[in-house]
């Protein structure tokens, strides 16, 4: 796979275009920078690789829109070093995003044929998250706690299992919603404070409950 001039051009104008729309951080602007969407593309798709929008990646799901992936991403205020818990892997393009602002990245994906495609690509241009095979509701109990957690899909509500995998002071990302979602963030003040606040209406595909499909 290449990545040309051509295509580090249009990653410059798709960085005007988030810009435009409010992203700030100029962490997460340079991730994005960086990293090639085109290969996380179907190569019948490349040529939208850099517009502000979601593309199916196969198996039915999506890659996010850039915009909103930019989004979660600042509402997360990373810092280096942190251990993050990523909730629906799916193309892997969150999680390297997520890589290049210098944190641990922790990923769960529910189908198997996604989280295996995703675990052999990854490597193979350079990213190496952590990635599980298994259901983001319940979470990654035997690497908890962790400093900040997203989830990227849909959830009809913030599962309980994640609340208790964030530390005291971390911060919870999580689209909450069954047709269009109301972006969360939940901080743990303290063990028993829990803070939500509101940033406004996304559309994600639904983190499904429905682990035992075996696919
Ligand atoms: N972060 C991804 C976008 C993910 S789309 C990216 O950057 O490309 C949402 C993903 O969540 C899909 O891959 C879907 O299969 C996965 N998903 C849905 N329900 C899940 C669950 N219960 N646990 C883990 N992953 C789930």
């Amino acid at each position: 796979m290449i990545d040309s001039y051509k295509h580090k051009g249009l990653r410059k104008q798709l960085i005007a275009v988030i810009k435009e729309k409010g992203i700030k951080d100029e962490n997460v602007l340079a991730a994005i920078e960086k990293i090639p969407r085109h290969f996380f593309l179907d190569s019948s798709f490349i040529e939208f690789a850099y517009q502000d929008k979601a593309f199916p990646i196969g198996n039915g799901q999506t890659i996010s829109q850039p915009y909103t992936v930019a989004f979660q991403t600042e509402l997360l205020q990373l810092k280096k070093g942190e251990k993050v818990l990523e909730v629906g892997t799916g193309s892997g393009y969150q999680a390297c995003v997520l890589l290049e602002m210098g944190v641990k990245v922790f990923t769960i994906e529910r189908q198997k044929s996604l989280y295996q495609k995703t675990k052999i690509f990854l490597p193979g241009i350079g990213y190496n998250p952590r990635m599980f095979y298994g259901d983001g509701y319940a979470g990654l109990p035997a690497y908890a706690p962790f400093d900040k957690i997203i989830v990227t899909a849909g959830a009809p509500f913030i599962p309980e299992a994640l609340i208790q995998q964030l530390k005291p002071g971390g911060i919870m990302v999580v689209p909450v919603g069954d047709d269009i979602q109301t972006m969360i963030t939940l901080t743990k003040v303290t063990e028993t404070k829990l803070v939500q606040q509101e940033h406004g209406s996304f559309r994600f595909v639904p983190l499904l409950e429905d682990k035992a499909d075996g696919k």
